[in-house]
């Protein structure tokens, strides 16, 4: 059996609780955002240029492929990303939504 230090077991709390919290905040982001339905429309997301690091998460995790790197740069010298979908493919999943980690992609519409 392992025994925790009490400051051990302090701070990996803290930690679950940090990431708890913004897993929330993600959740209730994306959350509010899947209710944009477009019945009959393509689904598409939502891209803040603004607010993405370049991190290219969700360009990893998009299923359909559809984010690429852009060849613009935004206000923090990023190159960011682009939705491209000329074929309607996108699902409106939001998996590319929950996977950044800097709420950058702001909504999500499912068609
Ligand atoms: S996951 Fe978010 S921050 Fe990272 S490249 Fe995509 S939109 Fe930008
Ligand atoms: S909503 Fe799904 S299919 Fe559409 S861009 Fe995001 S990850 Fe790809």
């Amino acid at each position: 059996m392992y025994r925790i230090n009490g400051n051990i077991a302090k701070i990996l709390t803290n930690i679950i609780t940090i990431v708890n919290f913004r897993l929330h905040l993600l959740e209730l982001s994306v959350t509010i955002n899947k209710d944009s339905y477009e019945r009959g429309k393509m689904s598409r997301i939502v891209i803040d240029e603004n607010k993405c690091k370049a991190c290219y998460l969700c360009i990893k995790e998009c299923p359909k492929n559809l984010i690429q790197i852009s060849s613009k740069t935004n206000s923090l010298g990023n190159h960011v990303v682009e939705f491209n979908d000329p074929e309607g493919k996108c699902l409106g999943c939001a998996m590319c939504a929950k996977r950044c980690p800097d709420m950058a992609i702001t909504e999500v519409y499912r068609g």
